[in-house]
């Protein structure tokens, strides 16, 4: 096996003990391999080992990548995305978890209207409320909730947090919890259904399955360390 493989065993099994403990079954869960800053060589090991979901958080380098791998690979849009970008990541991607504006989604979905797509969509919530982070304030999404919903080209299937950095994985719990009760809420108040709960990255992902992530996105504990030049 290489350790790429070993890797993904050593998450798959995590994913599994987590979901265990928390009474529920790693079946529902998905794992998002991130990519960033790895070169398709990487990937192709990883695909060895069975992994066909991965992320990007960068429209250009994904789709020099993603062009280099099998056709019949998932991919999942992750980062930052920049709205004269959209064209080019909307084909890219079977689904965006980082809508973090009104603006960006209803740019989108002007995009996607005129291209003939209706893109999968998460909502990302800054649930700590950090200032220099991106991503709707649990009150603002509040605010701006009937205005996304509105929007009939986008489906919206859930939302999506990075939770600030912390040495201590159990820092995030309260984020993640937070994440669930938002969506239990907005579910109920605007009747509406919203699956998926995106958290979890490699220093915290078994205490977010613990907390009912339905995709987690993991990069360093399968892929290792990025090299710290590059921006993400
Ligand atoms: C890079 C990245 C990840 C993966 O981070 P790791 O700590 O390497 O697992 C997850 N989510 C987003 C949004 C990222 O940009």
């Amino acid at each position: 096996m290489t350790s790429i493989a070993e890797n993904l065993a050593r998450v798959r099994e995590q994913i599994a003990r987590a979901a265990a403990k928390a009474g529920s079954v790693a079946d529902g869960i998905a794992l998002v391999a991130i990519t960033k800053t790895h070169p398709a060589e990487k990937v192709r090991e990883a695909i060895e080992a069975g992994q066909t979901l991965f992320g990007e958080s960068r429209v250009q380098e994904a789709r020099a990548k993603i062009r280099e791998l099998p056709s019949n690979l998932h991919w999942h849009f992750v980062g930052h995305l920049q709205k004269n970008k959209i064209r080019h990541a909307l084909p890219l991607f079977e689904m965006i978890h980082s809508i973090d504006s009104l603006g960006l989604a209803q740019e989108m979905n002007r995009i996607a209207e005129e291209d003939g797509m209706h893109p999968r969509v998460l909502l990302e919530v800054n649930v700590a409320g950090e200032g220099s982070k991106f991503g709707f304030s649990p009150d603002k999404l509040h605010d701006q909730m009937e205005s996304l919903l509105a929007l009939p080209r986008l489906s919206i299937e859930g939302l999506m947090t990075i939770p600030p950095l912390a040495e201590k994985a159990e820092a995030s719990r309260k984020y993640f919890v937070g994440l669930r009760e938002l969506r239990d809420a907005y579910e109920k108040e605007f009747d509406l259904r919203l699956p998926q709960l995106s958290m979890g990255m490699t220093n915290d992902f078994p205490i977010a399955v613990e907390e009912g992530a339905t995709l987690v996105r993991v990069g360093t504990a399968i892929f290792g360390e990025r090299s710290k030049t590059r921006r993400e």
